[in-house]
Parts: C-alpha cells; structure tokens; sequence
C-alpha cells in the first residue's frame, strides 16, 4: 500500500478516473504544475486521452487493470461519481484515493446524502424513502403539494427523474423506474439556483470560490454568472454551508454543493458533488488558481491555491450542434472544446467564459 505522508512532487503522476471533459481539464492544470497523469476510461476514445501521458481503456470493475492503474499513480481521483464502490475500494487498498471512499459513498445515494445533510443542521427539500407504491403513497400523502420523484442512484443531468402532481403520478414514475430504489422530495418553488465550488487540503485548509447563479435549460446547465444574486451574507452562508460539508467528510478535493435560493432568500442544498463542477469552468480564466487546479493541489497534498475572482464571468455550455459555429464563438471570448467528435443533441461539447471588469466580491 502507498501512503501519502508527503506531497506528490513535480513529475510525479496522478491517476484520474474518467476521461471526460472534467478529466481533460485537470490533466491540463496537472500539467501546468510539472505532474502528469495517468487516465482510466472504459472506452478508449475519451477526451482525455488527447492531453495525458497514460491511458487505460478498461471496464471500471476491471480488478487487475485497477490494480495496474494503482502502480503506475502516486495518487488517485475521479471526475465523475457513478463509480462502482467495491472498486473504489479496492484501489484505495493499493493508493491513496482523494476524495476518499467515504465521501463517494456519502454523495452516491440521494437517501444517504440528503440525510447526512440533514444531520448536519442544513436546510433541504423535503423528502421521503420510496422503494414500493405502497411508500409512494404514503409519501405522497406527507408532502404539501407537488413533488420530484428521483432514483436514488446514477441520476445526473435530469435522468432518473420525474416531476408529479398526484399519487397517480408517483406510482407510475416508480413504475418507470423498473424497480430501482427512490426518494420523493417536496418540491422547492425557488427563485433561481446558485452552487459553491470549495476544496479542502489534506491539512484540513479550506479555500471556496465566489458563488455563480445558475441557469437550466432541460436539465443541463445552460449558464453560470458571477457575481450572482446573492447578498454578501448569502455568499458567507453559502461558503459556511460548503465548509461544513467538508469538514463533516474529512473530504480531500474540490466539490460543489448545488443550492436552492428560497423566495425568502433562504438557502437549501440540493446535491453535493463530489468532484470538480461545471459551475465552476469559469474559475480557469478568472481566478489565479481555477477549480481544476485546486483539485490538483489538493489531491497531491499541496497547499491549496488563492481562490478569490479578479473579474465578473459568464460561462455557457456549448451543446451539441451548437460546437458547429466554433469559429464565431472563438472571436467571443474564452473558447475551451473538448475534443468530442460526435455532437450529439445534449452532449456538452465545450464551454465559453466571458470576462469583465470586478465590479463587486
Ligand atoms: P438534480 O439532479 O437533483 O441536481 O436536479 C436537477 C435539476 O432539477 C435541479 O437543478 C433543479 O432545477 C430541478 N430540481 C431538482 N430537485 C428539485 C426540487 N426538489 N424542487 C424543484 N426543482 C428541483
């Protein structure tokens, strides 16, 4: 077994599990820091192995190929959470993992983490356990009014969810579900949805950057501005909310907790993610030290980076055939594609961040 009782030096190598665009763009910032990377992907034609110096294309639960991954890191992490457990804890018996295996189990399952969320003394949506009609109806019956069935594993991007109106409804989406476990959550009538993207070192150090407001357009994410609507205490609230949260997971990275912003102004935490996040793409071109970076630094045991903003951002995903005007969209600001060759409807094939003068922190 490795240990890490020091950082990873320059030239040493950090393993990255997922080879999309959040892969790609931390091997890059791995890059920048003189580390390199090794990349596990289960197909071979990820993005990120247009920009790293290893490759692995292999099934996730692929033991021995895990094992091999292992070898060849100083330490490891992920950038996408839907990973099987028991083969993240077998890694993490051959290297260091950060985050840790813990805080992946946390965020795996919405029941676990909204309860954890709970606990901790924060606000969240409402919600109940449904694994039978019978506890749909009755959960149906304890909310007040409409609800959001989800599956309580590998939902993203608005997958394994349904909004519903009446028992019917919540009976029928379980159906739909194919005998998958759920919650139902209470639904929030929020004004606008806002994240904080933090990192916590292994020392304990704990760094967050401003947080962006955050706008949907069929449950991917269209847009993240900074500043946001957020009063300054808001912002304090909000950075207070991802401190305890990872400090509650002894958590070593970047995550982001995705919040709700009441009408009241109160906040409620929707999901936490236990990695880098698409909310926080517009930190490469206005911090001095963007969310990728940070990952970096805190996965090999550095000292985390200066996180504060020195202009106002605008960051859009670029979706699907969107990308075919890439030559426009280079002449608008900071152009990033990810090297995907099929533009699928809905696939995210880049991103663009406009600056502007700071206007407020
Ligand atoms: P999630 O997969 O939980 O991040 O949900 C995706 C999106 O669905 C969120 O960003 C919201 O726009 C919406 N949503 C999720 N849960 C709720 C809820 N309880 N009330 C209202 N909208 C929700």
């Amino acid at each position: 077994m490795k240990t890490l009782q020091k950082p990873v030096p320059p030239g040493g190598t950090i393993g990255i599990i997922g080879g999309g665009q959040l892969g790609r763009m931390l091997a890059l910032a791995a890059a920048r820091l003189g580390l390199k990377t090794c990349i596990y992907n289960d197909t071979a034609d990820a993005p990120a192995f247009q920009v790293t110096q290893q490759t692995i294309a292999a099934p996730y639960d692929d033991l021995a190929q895990l094992g091999a991954f292992a070898d060849a890191c100083d330490a490891v992490t992920f950038e996408f959470e839907n990973l099987p457990a028991h083969a993240i804890a077998h890694l993490a018996e051959h290297v260091p993992v950060r985050p840790g295996t813990h805080a992946l189990a946390m965020t795996q399952d919405r029941l676990t983490e909204k309860s954890f969320i709970e606990k901790l003394g924060l606000k969240t949506a409402s919600f109940f356990e449904v694994s039978s009609p019978a506890q749909a109806r009755d959960a149906f019956g304890k909310l007040n009014g409409k609800g959001i069935l989800k599956t309580r594993r590998f939902g993203y991007d608005g997958k394994g969810q349904a909004k519903v109106s009446n028992v019917e409804e919540a009976i029928k989406a379980l159906e739909s579900f194919k005998g998958a476990p759920a919650i139902l959550e209470g639904f929030v009538d929020f004004s606008y949805e806002a994240s904080v993207v933090a990192a916590r070192g292994a020392d304990g150090a704990f760094a967050a950057y401003d947080p962006p407001e955050n706008e949907h357009e069929h449950h991917i994410l269209r847009r993240s501005t900074v500043p946001s609507r957020l009063t300054p205490a808001q912002v304090e609230e909000a950075k207070a909310i991802a401190r305890t949260i990872g400090d509650a997971l002894d958590y070593v990275g970047v995550f982001a907790v995705e919040l709700f912003v009441g009408s009241e102004g109160a906040l409620l935490v929707n999901e936490i993610a236990p990695r880098v996040h698409n909310s926080g793409h517009w930190t490469i071109e206005a911090c001095a030290c963007s969310q990728f970076e940070q990952h970096i630094r805190a996965v090999a045991g550095w000292p985390l980076g200066d996180p504060r903003r020195h202009a106002d951002a605008v960051m859009e995903n670029i979706i699907g055939a969107e990308a075919d005007a890439w030559e426009t969209l280079a002449g608008s600001g900071a152009l990033h594609l990810y090297g995907k060759k099929e533009a699928r409807p809905g696939r995210k094939m880049g991103h663009l961040t406009r600056l502007k003068p700071l206007t407020r922190r």
